[in-house]
């Protein structure tokens, strides 16, 4: 009784901590502005990347949301209750902030005249056109292995608090696509920094393709429906499916993966892998 109610305990304090560390990032990332080389344009971009980054992503979440309630398959059988999109919403929202924030450091750097890693042509970039496609591969690969590995880590106890508020929407709808805590978007979409780096070359028509095609992937994965000329397509070019992440939200701990499902294959965290583990250990 003691040790169940110690646990408890710590169980609550690791979630009040996770809360507080949760805010004072919000705060950080906001007031890292002021450190930049012109506060003035930071918080100028910052805004104006949030309105552009929070009007068309709710406008399609919503879009999606009824298309998909209308015309796809239901994963989780029909919705007993009408889903909350308001906390769903106010967690993407505040998701988009940071990362508003986190995008106004070498959007404000551009914006003065200073050098990023930002390339708009090939012979900025210094390379071939197959060459750059190939890097973008690359990166895509390094982003999918990152990000499973990241929600791995917050699938430990330690971690889980900070992941827990994405995990409330075991029957997600788009809106809660980017529904993930202030630690886990920091964690997620750091690499945006690395463009304030002149020798970090990014490639921009491909970048920001990629960004759009994985907000794109991200809507549809938590739409809560499977459309099956979808779900034959996706998994062949090697991402993810609705069917396949919706899993992640009914039963938790099994597919891990964001953009593709094959570090859940390598690593034996898929549902049939979980099971089949989970009879080993009861027989
Ligand atoms: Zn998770």
């Amino acid at each position: 009784m003691w040790n169940a109610d110690f646990f408890s305990r710590k169980v609550i304090g690791n979630y009040r901590l996770s809360v507080f560390v949760d805010w004072a990032i919000v705060a950080l990332a906001f007031l890292s502005g002021l450190l930049h080389p012109s506060p003035q344009i930071f918080y100028d971009s910052m805004l104006r990347i949030f309105v552009v980054l929070v009007v068309p992503l709710f406008s399609f979440s919503f879009l999606i949301y009824r298309f998909s309630e209308k015309y796809g398959s239901r994963i989780q059988g029909e919705r007993d209750k009408f889903p909350p999109i308001g906390r769903e919403a106010f967690g993407s929202a505040r998701a988009m902030f940071i990362v508003a924030c986190m995008a106004a450091w070498p959007t404000g750097m551009y914006r003065i005249g200073l050098p990023t890693g930002l390339a708009w042509s090939l012979s900025e970039m210094g390379l071939s056109a197959w060459m750059v496609v190939l890097e973008m591969y690359l990166g895509i690969v390094a982003v999918d292995a990152m990000t499973y590995w990241k929600h791995r880590l917050l699938h430990t106890r330690l971690f889980f608090p900070f992941h827990k508020h994405h995990h409330s929407f075991r029957d997600p709808t788009p809106f809660a696509g980017f529904a993930v805590g202030p630690l886990e978007t920091l964690l997620t979409f750091w690499p945006l920094l690395l463009i304030c780096f002149p020798p970090a070359k990014h490639f921009a028509p491909l970048y920001f393709s990629a960004i759009i095609g994985f907000v794109f992937l991200n809507l549809y994965l938590h739409c809560g429906v499977t459309f099956s000329w979808l779900e034959k397509i996706l998994p062949r070019v090697g991402l993810n499916s609705s069917a396949w992440h919706n899993v992640h939200h009914s039963d938790v701990n099994a597919n891990f993966g964001e953009v593709s499902s094959i570090w859940d294959k390598v690593c034996k965290t898929s549902r049939a892998d979980m099971n089949s583990k989970k009879q080993v250990a009861s027989a």
